[in-house]
């Protein structure tokens, strides 16, 4: 169980913390990933923030009340990979008129990037040169997207769901081992700045150590400038501290890394918007599946394969069949994500094609019963969409695994949330707002940057292109499941591999969160969990011309399911990352 032994800190309760006791619930701070019950339901990585959107609910709060309270407690014990320096997409079912819709609140680049300015001398940056800098900054969108959540959908301020984050910043939490390991794992960035260094640095520039407590009284201060102020606390009162750290990075003298300074300004913050969009939607065996549209490619490729797979009976094949035809439908699925996906507002993404029936077909008679060598080509959507242009050209398909969060709520009225949301990597650009204690985004190495051309090149005003799939499935109009995963581009496979494990074989939600993982992206090798790779489907499917690569985890997912009868199961990743935290609003089986 991820809670990471982070109680609530309380001088009067360390007793009882040594205890293992929570000071707010007076709870163990271990607790089954799996929940059932009736009533709402919140299933996220950390226990605090699923206790804290939980008590939400049981006080008459609204499913995006609990989603944006679970959110801002990640913001605190979770900070290496998510906050208010970062941006998101929330997925919303509304219990009113059974509507769904979408909030993008996507880092946006600054007027003044440009589709070369991560070249130098005509190349481009390597990786972490471009990654740990202030041109890496996307514009946040966090809080923006949580006001604009807030005030159309939910029915509390904001100084209400901040509440608890404020208080959990300010009382602090014991710092366990994933903590400390992801410090670690950013130490030799995270001791170049004095900022960063002295927010998660001891001061022999060693990380914090397992079993202190962290307390963050500058990000409380955050919050509470949110909460007094809205967004304008952050856009207007926080911005210039931002734009400061962006263009003046503050460095030791005995730095070892080059910070190269980014473009931001004031303006760019100030005109901010987390526009609403409508989301993504397909039908799959009679279910309506609804995702997240551009910028984000979650919602269409996610949409894509699954018309792929919807043409074959997959309840009736042996799960090596199932695995070949999702990895090739995921395979080709991508290959098109790849060429046709950016922000709507800069290329005209042929989205309609991309998840008609049609494509699909032809999409699918392209699979056989061997694995295809990849890169396989994009196809052809725009026939599908009533136009006759060119496809686009492809780009290299990400193979980064990065941080990210995700939340998954339902309340008792019908309202359902689906909400990822992330700084990028796990510890965005490393760069902690002087006095503000959050860590900045490093959003804008999700564009193409290193081609000028590609249609998910960096421009000014742009969005990058994202694989952040929050999911929502309904039947007959009300909600079935609600998954989302982090994970970089292995978002994708993962939510599509649960919605296939679930949907069509039947496997238990915490089954599927749980199940051993493998994610074909448009690559010559299949990346796969080494569990996986003990499978005898695995063996199988090197007989086909399957090539596998490893890696320790891929995605950590979470997910609700309504069981039906007012029965309700909320689903925590069991494991990977330390393991998430399952509650219902009224338990009992
Ligand atoms: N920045 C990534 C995206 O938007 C998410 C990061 C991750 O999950 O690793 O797709």
């Amino acid at each position: 169980m991820r809670n990471r032994g982070r109680w609530v800190l309380a001088a009067l309760v360390v007793s009882l913390m040594l205890a293992g006791a929570t000071a707010a619930g007076g709870q163990v701070a271990t607790g089954p990933p799996t929940a059932v019950g009736s009533g709402g339901a919140v299933a996220t990585i950390d226990r605090l923030a699923t206790e804290a959107a939980t008590a939400v609910l049981r006080r008459g709060g609204n499913a995006v009340d609990a989603a944006v309270t679970a959110a801002a407690v990640l913001g605190v014990v979770e900070p290496f990979s998510c906050g208010p320096g970062g941006g998101g997409f929330m997925v919303i079912r509304r219990a009113g008129d059974g509507r769904v819709t979408t909030i993008d609140h996507r880092e946006t680049a600054p007027a003044a990037m440009r589709p070369d300015s991560f070249l130098e001398s005509g190349q481009p940056l390597p990786f972490n040169d471009a990654r740990f800098s202030g041109l890496s900054v996307g514009v946040p969108g966090t809080v923006a997207g949580w006001a604009e959540a807030l005030e159309s959908y939910g029915t509390m301020s904001l100084a209400q769901v901040l509440e608890p984050a404020i208080r959990i910043a300010t009382g602090g939490f014991v710092i366990d081992q994933v903590f400390f390991d992801q410090i670690r794992q950013n130490l030799d960035y995270f001791d170049d700045l004095p900022a960063t260094a002295r927010l998660f640095l001891d001061p022999d520039g060693t990380p914090r150590d397992v079993g202190t407590v962290f307390r963050n009284p500058e990000l409380a201060r955050t919050y509470t400038l949110i909460a007094r102020l809205g967004p304008a606390g952050f856009y207007r009162v926080i911005a210039p501290f931002i734009v400061d750290a962006v263009r003046r990075p503050l460095v030791f003298p005995s730095a070892n890394h080059r910070w190269r300074p980014g473009v931001m300004t004031l303006a760019d913050l100030a005109r901010y918007v987390a526009p609403e969009r409508a989301p993504t939607h397909v039908t799959y065996r009679g279910l309506d599946v609804y995702g997240m549209g551009p910028p984000s490619s979650g919602g269409s490729t996610v949409g894509e394969a699954l018309n792929i797979l919807e043409g074959y009976d997959l309840a009736a094949l042996s799960t090596e069949e199932v695995w070949h035809l999702m990895l090739e439908a995921s395979r080709y699925a991508f290959a098109d994500r790849n060429a046709y996906i950016a922000d709507p507002a800069f290329f005209p993404v042929p989205l309609r094609g991309l998840l008609s029936d049609g494509f699909a077909a032809q999409r699918r008679s392209l699979i056989t019963d061997r694995a295809a060598p990849s890169p396989v080509p994009p196809g052809n959507p725009y026939p599908f969409e009533g136009s006759g242009s060119a496809p686009g050209q492809a780009a290299d398909a990400a193979t980064r695994s990065g941080s990210t969060t995700h939340i998954s709520v339902t309340d008792g009225a019908g309202n359902a949330v689906s909400y990822t949301f992330t700084i990028e990597s796990l510890g965005g650009n490393g760069m902690v707002v002087p006095g503000f204690g959050f860590l900045l985004n490093n959003e804008l190495t999700d564009f193409t940057f290193t081609s000028t051309t590609d249609p998910n090149r960096v421009e000014g005003g742009k969005r990058p292109r994202s694989s952040m799939a929050p999911t929502i499935v309904l039947r007959d109009g009300a909600p079935l499941l609600v998954v989302g995963s982090p994970g970089g581009s292995m978002i994708i496979t993962t939510v599509l591999q649960i919605l296939v494990d679930r949907l069509d074989r039947g496997t238990p939600l915490p089954a599927a969160i749980a199940a051993p993982r493998a994610s074909q992206r448009n690559t010559p090798a299949t990346v796969a969990e080494p569990a996986f790779l003990l499978t005898p489907e695995a063996e199988a499917l090197r007989r086909r011309g399957h090539v596998f690569t490893t890696t320790p985890e891929i995605g950590a997912a979470n997910g609700i399911e309504l069981l039906g009868g007012g029965r309700v199961l909320a689903a925590a990743e069991p494991v990977r990352r330390g393991g998430g935290s399952a509650m219902v609003e009224s338990p009992g089986s």
